[in-house]
């Protein structure tokens, strides 16, 4: 099999856009989540597995980025996905499932993300497949976190759910899609239904996902998150000065905050009645560290908004942490 595709460097837009998002914490990013990725000609440009959004920029960062051929890669992930029975995994909502064989299939997907990139690059993160499978040329996944609050607010009300779809579509051209819970990665890219023009995808205690084959699509967001938080009446504050420190509960609203669990532990401070506090990282602290309080800040501005956002359930989490590719994520960040 050959890796060869036409391009040597990715397009500047990769780099743009990921500064962008990358440096909007705690609200759009959070330590190394998220990912970006552009399509051109046969490949695609993705931030590779492990890397700050804000970090991968600069030709002597070639390993911060990866390229894959999306031809070969998605008729490889066509293969995989065969035979799975996909009511099941909606219907026990955390997914292994032994005997379907969704563990080996999981296993392969993540000896895919390392075959297929190119290996003058770094390694594709653990969501490439659902940047392959959406047509469009920039796909944007970041984990927003007004979008949190807006999944759970709207979800289970048609009516709500009518009033966004259509001021979406009417004011800003965009069609919208609630994705319910899945494991990151290779599970929840089943369940996302491809559509042409700009799309939204508003994924349950993660985030979401753009596509668009403009690149003023993050633009175009900015500006409609803060319409439908007020059309919603959420309240939320963007772009704060780092505090001194951070005080709430242990709260897991999402997957980051699992693989960081243990890191965020280390740093808490019991001030008693369950609540604890985690102090700003110096600047010159560890990636890890300050992955650590970013996701314990996102979560505590959750928890400050909705106090009753629903939190992962323990089954969810041990599926997270058994996932092949986050083992991959967790062991790389050590
Ligand atoms: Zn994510």
């Amino acid at each position: 099999m050959s890796l060869k595709v036409s391009e040597s460097f990715p397009p500047q837009e990769l780099f743009t856009l990921s500064e962008n998002v990358g440096r909007r914490i705690p609200d759009w990013t959070q330590g190394a989540g998220g990912n970006i990725s552009v399509k051109s000609k046969n490949s695609l440009w993705i931030k590779a597995s492990g890397e700050r959004l804000s970090d991968i920029a600069g030709p002597a960062e070639r390993n911060r980025f990866a390229r894959l051929d999306c031809v070969k890669f998605a008729q490889e992930f066509q293969i995989l996905q065969q035979g799975i029975d996909r009511t099941k995994i909606k219907q026990s909502s955390v997914g292994f499932d032994p005997s379907g064989g969704l563990f080996e299939k999981e296993k392969k997907y993540s000896e895919m993300l390392k075959v297929f990139s190119d290996p003058e690059f770094g390694k594709a993160s653990m969501e490439t497949a659902f940047h392959i499978k959406l047509p469009q040329k920039y796909v944007l996944h970041f984990h927003a976190l007004s979008f949190i609050l807006i999944h759970e607010l709207t979800s289970a009300d048609p009516a709500l759910m009518a009033q966004v779809q259509k001021l979406l579509r009417a004011k800003y051209q965009i069609s919208c899609h609630w994705v319910d819970l899945f494991l990151p990665g290779f599970q929840l890219s089943l369940f996302l239904e491809v559509g042409a023009g700009d799309q939204i995808y508003i994924l349950k205690n993660h985030g979401i996902i753009l596509a668009s084959d403009s690149e003023t699509i993050l633009s175009k967001f900015e500006v409609l998150e803060k319409d439908l938080l007020k059309e919603l009446d959420v309240a939320w504050e963007f772009n704060q000065a780092v505090p001194e420190n951070v005080g709430g509960p242990i709260k897991v609203f999402f997957p980051d905050f699992i693989i960081f669990k243990n890191e965020i532990k280390k740093h808490l401070k019991n001030s008693g009645d369950k609540k604890y506090f985690f102090s700003r990282p110096s600047p010159e602290a560890t990636k890890e560290e300050r992955g650590a309080f970013e996701n314990w800040w996102a979560t505590q501005k959750l928890f400050a908004s909705n106090p009753h956002l629903a939190e992962l359930s323990i089954d969810f989490q041990r599926e997270v942490l058994g996932l092949p590719t986050e083992k991959e994520r967790f062991n790389k960040s050590r």
